[in-house]
């Protein structure tokens, strides 16, 4: 792809914090950004050079949006695939169709892992509770997942083996859900590799992650080497590159794996956008996650991803507010807020990232 001239349009699908922060690393590089979202808190368009506020089936305004920009990403991966195909006739598009439709869907994510040998904790699709009852026995237990749209611990249900499989199911109301084994994880670790449309590979240092509540708390990056060892970044390194390549990714693609107690790496899930787990890149490496993804979009050659010193990413959520107050001054603590019009409960509102040492 021929790079994007100065005051080139990127268009950004999804008007959150990842749209947000894409939007500043567009402008950092001389591009402008046009937003594509549906009406509602849009906080990525008040940074944006323009914004288009339709749902994504409106085809006459992605048509529009199309002819308006010039390379097109998006910070959303449930964005309907129809809806990027449509946008790709037009204008080249990331992360790419296949790597949309394959996060979109759990149990496609595991079975797409699976072919590729990289493991995951046993899984099983439950479509009643006949199919529940028994996977639950199968597994002494699990995890129950709605396949589409969960985020944050949102439509997942732990669940033991004598749980009661009809209420259970009737409860998380899909009947498109996943039964998986509850691995009794030492960490939690995820990994981003970036790919550019000629098909070369960055890969960052792997984040080590803290969830409180099913929501991400806390990364430090890069991982300890105690806990993930040049032997275990290299495998899960390889695994996301593997799954870029496979899906024929343009982007950045995130992948988030469990360590389980025998020391192995086990799949969890992709994201091929950019990840709350690596937000420490901001300052933190020497080309964000943002800044990649704007390179590849714009055709531009990729930066380095080499990580400058160590750092703890914390999300602030609408009841952590008064951290910020702190912060202001903190020497080495670098505040990043989303401008969201509401602050709820459990609502990412911002984020620190805190240099640890150099
Ligand atoms: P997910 O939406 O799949 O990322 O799940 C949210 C969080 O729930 C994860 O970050 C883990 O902390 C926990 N979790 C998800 N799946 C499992 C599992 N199979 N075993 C143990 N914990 C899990």
């Amino acid at each position: 792809m021929k790079p994007l001239a100065e005051n080139a349009v990127i268009g950004i699908i999804g008007g959150g914090q990842l749209g947000r922060m894409s939007a500043l690393a567009a402008a950092a590089l001389g591009y402008r950004a046009h937003i594509f979202a549906p009406k509602g808190d849009a906080p990525a368009t008040d940074i944006a050079n323009a914004a288009t506020r339709a749902d994504y089936t409106d085809t006459e305004a992605l048509k529009t949006f199309a002819q308006a920009v010039d390379s097109i990403i998006c910070e959303f991966e449930n964005v309907p695939v129809e809806a990027m195909d449509f946008l790709a006739q037009h204008r080249p598009v990331c992360p790419g169709s296949a790597a949309l439709q394959c996060a979109q869907h759990r149990l496609n994510e595991k079975d797409k892992a699976r072919a590729l040998g990289i493991p995951t904790p046993r899984y099983v699709a439950v479509n009643d509770a006949t199919s529940l009852a028994e996977a639950l026995a199968e597994f002494g237990g699990g995890i129950l997942k709605t396949c589409r749209l969960g985020y944050d611990g949102k439509g997942q249900l732990r669940l033991d083996a004598g749980s009661d499989a009809a209420t259970a199911f009737a409860s998380l109301q899909s009947d498109d859900l996943i039964l998986e084994e509850f691995i009794n994880f030492t960490a939690e670790v995820s990994f981003l590799v970036a790919r550019a449309h000629d098909g070369t590979l960055a890969t960052w240092a792997p984040s080590l992650n803290q969830h409180r509540g099913g929501i991400l708390h806390s990364t430090e990056a890069p991982a300890p080497e105690a806990i993930i060892t040049p032997k275990l970044k290299k495998i899960g390194s390889e695994a996301a590159g593997a799954l870029a390549e496979n899906l024929d990714l343009r982007g950045v693609l995130a992948v988030e794996m469990f360590v389980a107690s025998d020391g192995q790496l086990l799949f969890n899930e992709i994201a091929p956008r950019p990840h709350n787990s690596f937000h420490w890149t901001i300052e933190g490496a020497e080309t964000s996650q943002f800044s990649q993804l704007i390179r590849i979009a714009a055709g531009l050659p990729l930066g380095s991803t080499e990580a400058i010193g160590h750092w703890r990413m914390t999300n602030i959520l609408g009841e952590d507010l008064a951290r910020l107050n702190e912060a202001l001054s903190e020497t080495g603590t670098y505040i990043h807020r989303y401008g969201k019009a509401e602050a709820r409960t459990g609502r990412k509102m911002a984020h620190l990232n805190q240099r640890l040492k150099n």
